[in-house]
C-alpha cells in the first residue's frame, strides 16, 4: 500500500495516478508496509541470555562440559522464553545451546561414569 501525498488515500501499489484526485506525483511516497517492516526487522535485538546460553554451549564443548553444559541449559531455557515474550531474536540459538548443553552434560556424565575413555 501506499499513500497518496496529495489527498492520504489508501492506494495499491500498482496505481501510478490516484483515481481519487488525479496526483501522479508519488516521488515524495512512502511505502507504509515496507517501512514498518524494516523498522520491526532492525529494532529487533538478540536476547542477552540466549547469547550467554549458545558461548557457554560452545566452551562446554572445549572445556568442563558438566558446568558449562549446565549453564548453558539455564540460560539458554531462560533466553528462549524472555526473547519469545519480549519479541527478542535468538530463539533458535538457544534451542541449539539447550541441545548442546545436554549433550555436554551426558558426555559428562558417560566420561565420569567410566563409559568412554579418553
Ligand atoms: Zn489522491
Amino acid at each position: 500500500m501506499k499513500i497518496c501525498s496529495s489527498c492520504n488515500a489508501q492506494l495499491k501499489d500498482e496505481f501510478k495516478v490516484c483515481p481519487y484526485c488525479g496526483n501522479s506525483n508519488f516521488n515524495m511516497q512512502f511505502n507504509f508496509d515496507q517501512i514498518n517492516n524494516y523498522q520491526q526487522n532492525i529494532e529487533k535485538k538478540y536476547n542477552t541470555s540466549c547469547i550467554i546460553g549458545v558461548i557457554s554451549a560452545i566452551i562446554s564443548l572445549i572445556v568442563f562440559p558438566f558446568i558449562f553444559g549446565a549453564v548453558a541449559l539455564v540460560f539458554a531455557s531462560n533466553g528462549y522464553f524472555q526473547a519469545k515474550q519480549n519479541n527478542e531474536k535468538g530463539k533458535n540459538l538457544a534451542i541449539v545451546s539447550i541441545i548442546i548443553g545436554i549433550f555436554s552434560i551426558i558426555w559428562a556424565i558417560l566420561v565420569a561414569a567410566g563409559y568412554i575413555n579418553i
